[in-house]
C-alpha cells in the first residue's frame, strides 16, 4: 500500500484550494480546502481508515484521522498539515498543472504545503499497512485557514487535542525549525473633525495627529530594540507598514488610519503586546487625543523551543538515520505549531521543500525530497 508520492502530489496540486485571505475578486471554483478535504478523506478511507471531519467554518473542516498501532501505544504524535494555499494571481507557472521538469513539480501548494501533505499521507498509510510493533498512535490532522486566520488550528486545539509531540508540515528542506516568531497585525485610527480647509481652526486635524502618533512609535521601537533580545530569535520588532487619510486638498481630514505590524519573541502575548504599546503611546508626550489599537489579522504566537528539546534530538536522529545530516534552525515566518506547543504539546517544523519557493510565482518543490521526507516520519512514529 505504499502510495505513489508524486502521483499524490500532482493529485493534490491540481485540486485548488485556495484562501482568499479576506479578498472578495477572486473566482469562486478556487477558493477553500473542500475538494482537497474530499480528496484526503477519499484515500485515507481506501486504506481502510476512518476520517473524521471537525467542522471550523461552513463548508470548511478539519480532517483528523487516527492510527491505532498493535498493543498499547506508548505515545501519541500528530502529524499537522494545512489544507490551503495562498492565491495564484501573477504565477508564471500553470498554478495546478502540476508540469515536472527536471525533477521538480510546479504549481501553487506543491512547496507550501501539498509536499507535506503527500509525505505525511504515505507515512500514515505505511503506518496502517505494516502496523510496526512498538510504535506510536498518530493522529493525521489537515486543518483549514493556516495562510489567513489560523482558524483549523485553534479548533484543532480547542477540541481538546492530548499527545506528546507534533510535526507541523512546513517547507524546511528536510532539516527541524524549532522556533519563530510570532507576529500581530493593528490598525490604529485617530480621529479628528472635518471641516473646509479655507478654515482649518474650526475642524481638528486627523493627519497631524497621526504626526504626533508616528512620533511616539518610532521611540517606541527604539524602546523595543533596547530591551534584552531573546537569545535565539532576536530583538521584538514594530514596523509601520501604510498609511491612509483624507480625501482632498481642501478638506480636513475626520480620520487618518495606520497598518502596524509587531513580531512578538517567546513569552510575548499578542494582548500584552497591545497593552504595552498602548500604554507607551498614552503617556509620550503630545498624544492628548483618543485613538484605539484594533487587531486587522489574526495574531500567530511565537513557537518557543521551550517543550521540544527530547523531540528535536529524537527527531533529529530519525532523519539523521535515512539522510545523514540535518540542521536546527529558527526561522522569520510563523505556523501552526505555535498554536500546539501554547497547547502543552511539543512541536516542531519539517517537511519537504524549500520555503523560498512557497507563495512564489514559479512554485516549485524538488520530487527527490519526497521519499526521503516520508521514510522519516515513518521511522519517527514507528521507532525503527
Ligand atoms: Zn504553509
Amino acid at each position: 500500500m505504499s502510495i505513489d508520492l508524486a502521483a499524490t502530489l500532482a493529485d493534490l496540486v491540481r485540486i485548488p484550494s485556495v484562501n482568499p485571505m479576506g479578498r472578495t475578486d477572486l473566482p469562486a471554483d478556487i477558493l477553500y480546502e473542500p475538494r482537497v478535504t474530499a480528496y484526503l478523506e477519499e484515500r485515507l478511507r481506501s486504506l481502510g481508515a476512518a476520517p473524521q471531519r471537525q467542522s471550523v467554518l461552513p463548508g470548511r473542516d478539519n480532517l483528523i484521522t487516527v492510527y491505532e498501532p498493535p498493543g498499547s501505544p506508548s505515545r501519541t504524535i500528530v502529524f499537522e498539515c494545512h489544507q490551503d494555499t495562498v492565491p495564484v494571481d501573477a504565477m508564471i507557472v500553470d498554478p495546478f498543472g502540476a508540469k515536472v521538469e527536471g525533477g521538480k513539480l510546479f504549481g501553487r501548494g506543491s512547496c507550501d504545503v501539498k509536499g507535506g501533505a503527500t509525505v505525511m499521507l504515505a507515512a500514515f498509510a505505511r503506518l496502517f499497512k505494516e502496523r510496526p510493533v512498538g510504535s506510536a498512535r498518530v493522529l493525521l490532522c489537515y486543518t483549514v485557514d493556516e495562510e489567513h486566520t489560523f482558524l483549523g488550528v485553534q479548533e484543532l486545539m480547542k477540541q481538546g487535542l492530548k499527545a506528546d509531540a507534533a510535526i507541523v508540515a512546513e517547507p524546511t528542506l528536510l532539516n527541524i525549525v524549532r522556533a519563530h516568531k510570532g507576529v500581530v497585525r493593528w490598525v490604529v485610527e485617530t480621529p479628528g473633525r472635518a471641516c473646509h480647509s479655507s478654515r482649518p481652526e474650526n475642524g481638528v486635524n486627523a493627519i497631524y495627529r497621526m504626526g504626533r502618533l508616528l512620533a511616539a512609535i518610532e521611540a517606541y521601537a527604539a524602546d523595543l530594540h533596547a530591551r534584552a533580545p531573546d537569545p535565539l530569535l532576536g530583538p521584538r520588532t514594530i514596523s509601520v507598514g501604510r498609511i491612509l487619510g483624507g480625501v482632498s486638498a481642501n478638506t480636513v481630514p475626520d480620520v487618518c488610519r495606520i497598518d502596524v505590524d509587531r513580531r512578538l519573541v517567546p513569552g510575548e502575548s499578542a494582548t500584552d503586546a497591545g497593552n504595552d504599546l498602548e500604554s507607551f503611546l498614552k503617556s509620550f508626550k503630545g498624544i492628548d487625543f483618543p485613538f484605539a489599537l484594533k487587531e486587522s489579522h489574526a495574531p500567530c504566537g511565537p513557537l518557543s523551543p521551550e517543550l521540544s528539546g527530547p523531540l528535536v534530538k529524537e527527531f533529529g536522529a530519525a532523519i539523521d538515520s535515512v539522510t545523514g545530516k540535518h540542521e536546527v534552525q529558527v526561522v522569520p515566518f510563523g505556523t501552526d505549531a505555535s498554536t500546539i506547543a501554547k497547547g502543552g504539546i511539543p512541536a516542531i517544523v519539517f517537511g519537504p521543500g524549500d520555503i523560498a519557493q512557497a507563495h512564489t510565482k514559479d512554485e516549485w518543490i524538488d520530487l527527490a525530497q519526497l521519499e526521503p521526507a516520508a521514510e522519516i516520519l515513518f521511522r519517527f512514529a514507528s521507532r525503527t
